[in-house]
C-alpha cells in the first residue's frame, strides 16, 4: 500500500479559537459569558459537523424551477441542506435577535455568533446581514407601522415566524452608482405604491421581504430623487405573482447562495419615509451589512488558517513536518499576525456599533465608527483573498483540488471585496469620513489603545504611519483627483495603523494574564508594514494609453 496523507482536521471552531476567546475575555463582563458561551459552543459544534459533512458529501447548488408540469409559473428554489437549516440555527442561537437586545454589548455578542456560524452557514449569513440591515434601517426611519409589522419577524427567535429581507439596489446600470436606477414606483387608484422594474442582483430572493430603491413616478433624475420602499414577496405562503425570478446567477463562488435576477411588475410597496433621499435612508443598513462583511471575511481567514496550521503538523516534507520547516512556519506566522490584526479591527467595529447604538459611546466614538466601518470592510475583504490564496498554497497541490473543500475558501473570499461596496468605493467613502473629524477621532482612540503597552517600537511605528497619513492628506487634500487616486493607499494605511494599535491593547491585556502571543502578533504585524501610502504621479493615463 502506498502512502496516504491524512487530511487536515478542523479543531473545534469555538473551543480552540484563542483569539476569539481572548477578545471576549477582555471586552465582556464575566456575567454575560455563560449564556453567550453556550450559544457559541453550539455554533462551534454545528460548524465542526458542517465541515465533516462538506468533506463527505457532494456539493450542491440551489436549483430554480420556474414552471410546474402544468404550465404554472412557480419560481421555486430548492436550497442546500445548510440553507434549509438556516432559519432554525439563526433563531435558536439568536444570530439576529442578539444584536438588537437593549445593552451596549449586544453587537459584540451578536458578531461573535456570526463569526462562528458564517462558513458553516454557506453564506446564509448574507441574507441574515441584509435582514439585520433592514431591521436597523426600519428603526432609524421612524416608520412605526412598518417597524411594528416587520421587526417581530426579522428579529424572531421562532423559526416559524422568522422572515428574511433582501436589499434590492443594484440594477444593470450600476451597483456603486445607483443614480440611473430605472425601477419606478407608481401609485395606483387606491393610493398603493407599486414597483415596476428589474433588479440585477438579489441575494435574498428566497426572503419574505426586501428594501428596494425606486424612483417615484414623476420624480427627477439622479440618486437624490430615489426613494426607499419596503416590500413583501409572499402572500398566504405563496410568492407574489408581481415578482418573477428570471434566473439564478452562475457565480465564481458563494455557490450555495441563490443570487437572482428579478422582475417587479406592480409589486406592492410602502415608502420608509419621505419620497426622496432613499440612498441616505439606506445608509444605516449599509453600516450594518459592511460590519457583517468584515466579520465574515475574518471568519473565512480563521477557517483557512485553522486548516493550514493543522495540516502543517500532519504533512512531512524533506524529513520533517512542515511546521518544523522554518520558512513554512514563518509563512504561517505572518498570516496569523495579519489575521489577528484584521480580527481586532472587525470586532472593534462590532463593539463600537453596539456602544453607539445604545448611547454608551465616548464623544469621539461616533466619528470613529463612521471611519472604521469602511476601513474594516475594505481591508478585510482584500486580505481574505490574499490569505485564503496563501492558505491554499500551504496544502500544495491538494489545495487546488475541489473535493478537499479548500478551493471553495478562495472562490468565496473574492466576494467580500465586491458586494456591499467595492474597495475603491469604500476608499472614497473613507475620504468622506475623514472630511469630518475621522482622523482626530482615530488619533484619540489610538492613544487610548496604546496606553500601558510597553512595545515602544510598535507605538512609534503606529504614530509615524498616522503622521504620514496626515501629511499626505495635508499635501494632497486640495487636488480632488490626486486625493481620489491615492484613497486606497490612505485607507489601507489607516486600517493597518488602527489594527496595530488594537493589537497593542489586546497584547497589554493578554500580557497581564501571562499570554505573550498577542504581543508577538503585534511585533510581526508591525514588521509587515503599516504604511501603504502611494506617491502621486501623472502616469496613470500614460500607462493605460
Ligand atoms: C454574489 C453577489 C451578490 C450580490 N447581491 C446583491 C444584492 O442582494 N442586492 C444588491 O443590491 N446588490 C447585490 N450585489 C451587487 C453588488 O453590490 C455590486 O456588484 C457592487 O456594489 C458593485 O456594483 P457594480 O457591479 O455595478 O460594479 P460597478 O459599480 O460598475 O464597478 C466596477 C468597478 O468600478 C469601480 N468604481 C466604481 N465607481 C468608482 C469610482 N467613483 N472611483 C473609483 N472606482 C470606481 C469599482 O470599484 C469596481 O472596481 C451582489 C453582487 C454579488 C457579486
Amino acid at each position: 500500500m502506498s502512502f496516504l496523507q491524512d487530511p487536515p482536521q478542523l479543531p473545534h471552531p469555538f473551543r480552540s479559537d484563542r483569539v476569539l476567546r481572548a477578545l471576549l475575555g477582555r471586552a465582556l463582563p464575566g456575567a454575560r459569558r455563560d449564556a453567550l458561551d453556550a450559544d457559541l459552543d453550539a455554533l462551534g459544534d454545528y460548524a465542526a459537523m458542517a465541515w465533516q459533512r462538506a468533506c463527505t458529501s457532494t456539493r450542491r447548488k440551489p436549483v430554480l424551477t420556474q414552471w410546474d408540469a402544468w404550465g404554472r409559473r412557480v419560481d421555486r428554489i430548492e436550497l442546500t441542506t445548510a440553507w434549509q437549516e438556516g432559519p432554525r440555527l439563526a433563531t435558536r442561537h439568536a444570530v439576529l435577535a442578539a444584536g438588537h437586545e437593549n445593552h451596549e454589548h449586544a453587537r459584540l455578542e451578536q458578531f461573535a455568533r456570526v463569526y462562528l456560524y458564517h462558513v458553516a452557514s454557506e453564506f446564509y449569513t448574507c441574507p441574515l446581514a441584509m435582514t439585520d440591515g433592514a431591521a436597523t434601517a426600519l428603526k432609524a426611519s421612524g416608520n412605526r407601522a412598518l417597524a411594528e409589522r416587520a421587526l417581530p419577524h426579522f428579529l424572531s427567535r421562532d423559526p416559524a415566524a422568522f422572515w428574511l429581507s433582501g436589499q434590492w439596489m443594484t440594477e444593470t446600470h450600476g451597483g456603486s452608482d445607483v443614480g440611473d436606477t430605472e425601477t419606478v414606483a407608481r401609485q395606483d387608484a387606491d393610493g398603493q405604491w407599486r414597483l415596476h422594474g428589474r433588479k440585477w442582483f438579489s441575494s435574498a430572493v428566497v426572503g419574505e421581504a426586501a428594501l428596494a430603491l425606486a424612483r417615484p413616478q414623476g420624480a427627477g433624475p439622479g440618486a437624490g430623487a430615489l426613494a426607499l420602499f419596503y416590500v413583501e414577496t409572499v402572500d398566504g405562503g405563496k410568492r407574489r405573482p408581481e415578482l418573477t425570478i428570471d434566473r439564478l446567477k452562475d457565480k465564481l463562488g458563494t455557490h450555495e447562495l441563490p443570487t437572482a435576477e428579478i422582475h417587479l411588475d406592480g409589486l406592492p410597496a410602502w415608502p420608509l419615509g419621505e419620497l426622496a433621499h432613499g440612498v441616505r435612508q439606506v445608509a444605516p443598513m449599509l453600516n450594518v451589512t459592511r460590519s457583517w462583511n468584515a466579520v465574515c471575511a475574518v471568519a473565512s481567514m480563521a477557517r483557512a488558517l485553522a486548516l493550514a496550521r493543522d495540516y502543517a503538523a500532519r504533512r512531512q516534507a524533506f524529513g520533517r513536518p512542515l511546521i518544523e520547516q522554518p520558512l513554512h512556519a514563518h509563512t504561517l506566522a505572518g498570516m496569523q499576525a495579519e489575521f489577528e490584526g484584521a480580527f481586532a479591527l472587525a470586532f472593534e467595529v462590532a463593539d463600537l456599533l453596539g456602544k453607539v447604538e445604545h448611547g454608551a459611546a465616548a464623544p469621539h466614538q461616533a466619528a470613529l465608527l463612521r471611519l472604521l466601518t469602511p476601513l474594516a470592510k475594505l481591508w478585510t475583504g482584500k486580505l481574505a483573498v490574499r490569505l485564503c490564496s496563501e492558505a491554499l498554497e500551504c496544502f500544495g497541490g491538494a489545495g487546488y483540488i475541489e473535493d478537499t473543500g479548500l478551493p471553495q475558501l478562495l472562490r468565496d473570499a473574492q466576494v467580500y471585496a465586491i458586494w456591499e461596496g467595492t474597495t475603491n468605493v469604500l476608499s472614497l467613502d473613507s475620504l468622506r469620513a475623514l472630511a469630518g473629524d475621522g482622523l482626530g477621532a482615530l488619533r484619540t482612540a489610538v492613544a487610548a489603545w496604546l496606553d500601558g503597552n510597553d512595545d515602544m517600537h510598535a507605538a512609534s511605528a503606529i504614530q509615524q504611519s498616522l503622521d504620514a497619513a496626515a501629511r499626505w492628506l495635508d499635501r494632497h487634500g486640495t487636488s480632488r483627483d490626486t486625493l481620489e487616486a491615492g484613497a486606497r493607499g490612505l485607507a489601507l494605511t489607516l486600517a493597518r495603523s488602527a489594527a496595530a494599535a488594537l493589537l497593542a491593547r489586546q497584547a497589554t491585556w493578554a500580557g497581564a494574564n501571562g499570554d505573550r502571543r498577542p504581543a508577538a502578533a503585534l511585533r510581526r504585524f508591525v514588521a509587515q508594514g503599516l504604511d501603504r501610502l502611494v506617491a502621486p504621479d501623472d502616469d496613470d493615463a500614460l500607462l493605460l494609453g
